[in-house]
């Protein structure tokens, strides 16, 4: 359930752009309680005050994300 989700977030959506690899590489951030990419600017959800997830520097970094996604 999204009880931090106050459905701010949907204001600054990010939206794919079909000739790019991803919502990271466009430099927009999740985050992973509200479940959306945003088009956002700062370090935390303008939404829910939760640290937003952002593009991973490397594979050793995106193995360690993808663990911590499946540990919750
Ligand atoms: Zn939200
Ligand atoms: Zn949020």
């Amino acid at each position: 359930m999204r009880k931090y989700c106050k459905d701010i977030c949907k204001t600054y959506k990010a939206y794919k752009d079909e000739h790019s690899s991803g919502y990271y590489s466009e430099g927009y951030k999740r985050c992973i309680e509200c479940d959306i990419f945003l088009n956002w600017q700062g370090m935390r959800c303008p939404c829910c005050d939760h640290i937003l997830r952002i593009k991973p520097h490397n594979n050793q970094c995106k193995t360690r994300l993808l663990k911590q996604i499946t540990r919750l």
